[in-house]
C-alpha cells in the first residue's frame, strides 16, 4: 500500500511549524511542503525592514537550511488552486500536486477595502519585497528633499493603527533622527501622521497602556487623527473624513497598513470564504472536506467567549499547527480527530528597539520590559519554525542597548 501523501501549503509560521512537528512524529507517510519562496520569512517584523531597522537577511533563513530532506520534500513554487474535489494542487508552472491530506497555511495579503487608489499609490507591507519596496520609497523622499525642498516628501503618513503601524511608527522615530545627517534632511520638519478610522486607539491593550504607547509615539513627533476614515489614496496625498468633511494630508510616503486579508488562492479555489478565511470546524478542518486543515491567516476559528474568532497572529498559527499535526498522527492511528482550543499566552507590541507594551500572565508591562519580552517571544518563534542554530543565527539577543 502506498504511504499517505501530506502536502503542506506555505512556509509561513503555521506551515513550517506543522513540517517541523510532522517531521518529529516519524510518521509513515510522504510528506510536501509547496511554498513560492525558498526562504521563511518573521511576518512579525516586516516592520522594521520597512523602517530599515533590520535587513531581509535579518528575518528571514532558508527553507532547505532546516528541513530533514530525507522527510520532506520541498517544491519552491507558487500554488495558483486547490481542487479539493480532486484532492490536488495546481501550481504555476503548470504542474499538479495530488494530496491525501492537505494543510493550507498560505498566509494573508493586503487588505485595500475597494478604497481608491490604494493598489496604485499605498505601500503595504506584507512581504520582503513590499516592505523592501516601502523602505526604498522612504529613504527615496527623504533624500530628495535636499533638492526639492518639497515638504510632502518629508511628510510620511501611516494608514490605520494597529499592531503594524504601531510597531513601524516605533521604529521609524527611532531610526530618522539616526539618518538625518547622513540623508541631508531637517529632522525638525518631518511630519508623521498615524490616520485611524475607529474612535479609540489600541482598544487591544488596557486604558493605561495604551495611553502610555500613543504617548511614546506622540513624543517622539507622531500626530494621531483618530476617528477619522481614510477615503482615497493619491499619489502624493491621503484624503480622510473629519467630522463629515473631506480633509486632506499632503505626503510622499504613504504605508497602508489598515489590516489584512488571507490568500487570494482560498476564494479561486472555491472555499466558502471571508476576506480570504474560511470558518473551520473544531477540528481545524475545512466544512465539507474532512482531509483538508486550514491554519493560520486562511482560517477563522471562533472564539466562544467573545463570540468572535480570534485575531490572526503568529501565536494562534503555531498552536493550531501543533494541533494538525498532532491530529494527522491520531487519524492515521485510527482515532477521533481532537477539538482545538485556544489559550493566549498574552499580546505584545514593540515600540522601536527599546520600548514596547504588553499583556501577558494577567499583567501589564511597557518599556523596556516589555521590548525584551517581545524579543523573548520572536526568538521563541523562530526555534519553533526552524532549529536552534538558525535560532541563534537570527534570533534577537541586542537586549543592552
Ligand atoms: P489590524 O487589523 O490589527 O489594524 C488595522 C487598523 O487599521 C485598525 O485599527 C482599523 O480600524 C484601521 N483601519 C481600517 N480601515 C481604515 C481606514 N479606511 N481608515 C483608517 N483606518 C482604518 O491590522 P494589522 O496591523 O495589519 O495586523 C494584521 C494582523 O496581524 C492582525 O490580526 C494583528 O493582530 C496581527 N499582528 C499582530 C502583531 C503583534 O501581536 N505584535 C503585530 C503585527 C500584526
Amino acid at each position: 500500500m502506498s504511504k499517505t501523501k501530506v502536502v503542506v501549503l506555505g512556509a509561513g509560521y503555521a506551515g513550517m511549524r506543522t513540517i517541523k512537528e510532522l517531521e518529529k512524529k516519524n510518521l509513515d507517510i510522504d510528506i510536501t511542503l509547496i511554498s513560492k519562496n525558498n526562504y521563511h520569512h518573521e511576518s512579525t517584523a516586516l516592520h522594521e525592514v520597512a523602517a530599515g531597522t533590520s535587513t531581509a537577511k535579518d528575518i528571514t533563513f532558508k527553507i532547505n537550511d532546516v528541513l530533514d530532506p530525507k522527510k520532506v520534500t520541498f517544491i519552491e513554487e507558487e500554488v495558483t488552486l486547490i481542487n479539493k474535489d480532486d484532492k490536488s494542487v495546481s501550481l504555476k508552472n503548470g504542474e499538479t500536486v495530488p494530496y491525501d491530506l492537505l494543510v493550507i497555511g498560505l498566509g494573508f495579503e493586503s487588505e485595500s477595502f475597494g478604497i481608491k487608489g490604494v493598489d496604485e499609490f499605498g505601500w503595504p507591507l506584507v512581504d520582503i519585497p513590499t516592505a523592501q519596496a516601502a523602505k526604498k520609497q522612504l529613504d527615496k523622499n527623504l533624500n530628495n528633499y535636499q533638492l526639492s525642498q518639497d515638504e510632502k516628501d518629508l511628510s510620511i503618513v501611516v494608514c490605520g493603527a494597529g499592531f503594524t503601524s504601531i510597531e513601524y511608527l516605533g521604529e521609524i522615530t527611532n531610526r530618522l533622527p539616526k539618518i538625518s545627517d547622513e540623508f541631508n534632511f531637517p529632522i525638525d520638519k518631518v511630519k508623521i501622521t498615524c490616520i485611524e478610522a475607529m474612535p479609540k486607539l489600541l482598544p487591544m491593550f488596557s486604558e493605561e497602556l495604551s495611553d502610555y504607547g500613543i504617548d511614546v509615539l506622540k513624543k517622539r513627533g507622531v500626530e494621531f487623527k483618530v476617528g477619522t476614515p481614510i477615503k482615497e489614496i493619491k499619489k502624493d496625498g491621503v484624503v480622510y473624513e473629519e467630522n463629515g468633511e473631506l480633509k486632506e494630508i499632503k505626503a510622499s510616503t504613504i504605508i497602508w497598513t489598515t489590516g489584512v486579508r488571507g490568500s487570494g488562492v482560498i476564494g479561486a479555489s472555491g472555499f466558502a470564504e471571508r476576506r480570504g478565511r474560511v470558518m473551520v470546524n473544531p477540528d481545524l478542518t475545512v466544512p465539507d472536506y474532512p482531509e483538508v486543515y486550514m491554519i493560520g491567516d486562511v482560517s477563522a476559528v471562533m472564539d466562544e467567549k467573545s463570540g468572535r474568532p480570534y485575531p490572526t497572529t503568529a501565536q494562534i498559527a503555531i498552536v493550531q499547527a501543533d494541533h494538525v499535526a498532532k491530529n494527522i498522527e491520531r487519524r492515521l492511528q485510527g482515532k477521533e480527530q481532537e477539538a482545538f482550543e485556544f489559550v493566549s499566552q498574552g499580546t505584545v507590541a514593540s515600540l522601536g528597539n527599546n520600548d514596547g507594551i504588553a499583556h501577558a500572565f494577567d499583567k501589564d508591562f511597557k518599556g523596556y520590559v516589555a521590548s525584551v519580552m517581545k524579543k523573548g517571544i520572536a526568538n521563541k518563534a523562530v526555534l519553533q519554525v526552524s532549529n536552534f542554530s538558525t535560532m541563534m543565527k537570527k534570533g534577537r539577543f541586542d537586549f543592552y542597548h
